[in-house]
């Protein structure tokens, strides 16, 4: 079994959620409390755009209601940072946001002392069938990365000037393994990811992924497009039979045929749930052995497999 000791430059980071609107900290700092012990290099709050939703009515008719399920993405990362004294990276979207939402998020972040982000488009609203930029908003993260520059150079989107420049904001992005779902091939989708890192990206995070082989293959194709940035593995252990199902459709990638197969003959969630863990801890032996420079977990509905995944390697 791999160690800390063995691979000393493995290290873990997590990506956790705000809590669902009136729900309160508890959880998310339970989430912490339970990981922290592994020193993670970072700790990423995603970011969630407001949606439509519909309220029936008792005359049968609907209102239309704009909500926000999962706000606090500063409030989180700053509460993180001051509680556990852990650097946070949370993600800055395009989705749902405009240029001003966005550069009020940057001038929250500075004011804060939080200067790493993670760049994103975001996800397409509920209620669409492709992704559409807001008005005034980005489409693309490359966009967003240029106003993130113009930003550091000390120019606000309106063209006019930013007295105090700060320290300037450096910038992850993510990138897909098994191809981001909108990309018409693979290379489209590297040649994107080239393009993040030209304008200034120092590492892309993978979306999950549970065949290393597919990981591997990515790195090298991109390492022959010119991306050189690091490329960081992301894992997600398997904690319920749904997922088997659920998780291909939502994040448009493959579970192995020996984890389906395995997966098919457990009878309970507890059975995929065990069943979920040694294949992330075999995952994560090949990933280390492989000199990876972090692995990243994606935490939501997950955290007790997570703990013991990082027990294993500690
Ligand atoms: P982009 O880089 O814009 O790419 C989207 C598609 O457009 C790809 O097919 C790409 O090949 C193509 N493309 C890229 N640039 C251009 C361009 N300039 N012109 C034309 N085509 C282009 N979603 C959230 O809502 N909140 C989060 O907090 C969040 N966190 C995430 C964290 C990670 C690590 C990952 C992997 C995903 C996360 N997502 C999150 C989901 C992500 O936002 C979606 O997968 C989204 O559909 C794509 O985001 P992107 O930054 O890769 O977009």
């Amino acid at each position: 079994m791999a160690s800390k000791e063995q691979n000393p430059k493995t290290r873990f980071s997590f990506e956790v959620l705000p809590p669902l609107k009136g729900t309160g900290t508890e959880s998310l700092f339970r989430t912490i409390d339970t990981l922290k012990e592994f020193n993670p290099l970072h700790i990423n709050i995603t970011t969630h755009r407001s949606e439509y939703v519909y309220d029936e009515q008792e005359d049968g008719s609907f209102t239309r209601k704009r909500l926000r399920r999962r706000p606090g993405t500063i409030a989180v990362a700053s509460a993180i940072m001051n509680k556990y004294d852990i650097k946070v990276v949370p993600h800055v979207v395009c989705s749902g946001f405009t240029k001003e939402d966005t550069e009020y998020m940057l001038l929250d972040l500075q004011f804060l002392g939080i200067h790493e982000v993670l760049a994103l488009r975001g996800d397409k609203a509920k209620d669409e069938s492709r992704f559409q930029a807001v008005r005034g908003g980005h489409s693309h993260t490359t966009d967003l990365l240029r106003q993130i520059n113009a930003f550091n150079a000390g120019t606000f989107v309106d063209g006019t000037p930013i007295k105090h420049v700060g320290e300037p904001f450096t910038f992850g992005v993510a990138c897909y393994p098994e191809k981001h779902e909108e990309s018409p091939n693979p290379d489209s989708d590297l040649r994107y990811l080239k393009k993040k890192q030209d304008l200034g990206a120092k590492y892309a995070i993978c979306q999950m992924f549970f065949d290393n082989q597919k990981y591997f293959s990515f790195v090298e194709r991109a390492r022959k497009a010119g991306v050189t940035i690091p490329i960081i593995p992301a894992l997600k252990p398997m904690a319920k039979m749904s997922q088997i199902t659920q998780v291909p459709k939502t994040f448009h990638l493959d579970i192995p045929k020996e984890l389906a197969d395995e997966a098919a003959r457990c009878k309970t969630d507890e059975d995929v749930k065990q069943l979920g863990i040694e294949w992330s801890i075999s995952q994560c032996e090949e990933l280390i052995a492989h000199g990876v420079p972090c692995i990243h977990f994606y935490t939501m509905s997950a955290v007790d497999s997570i703990r013991q995944i990082a027990e294993r390697f500690w």
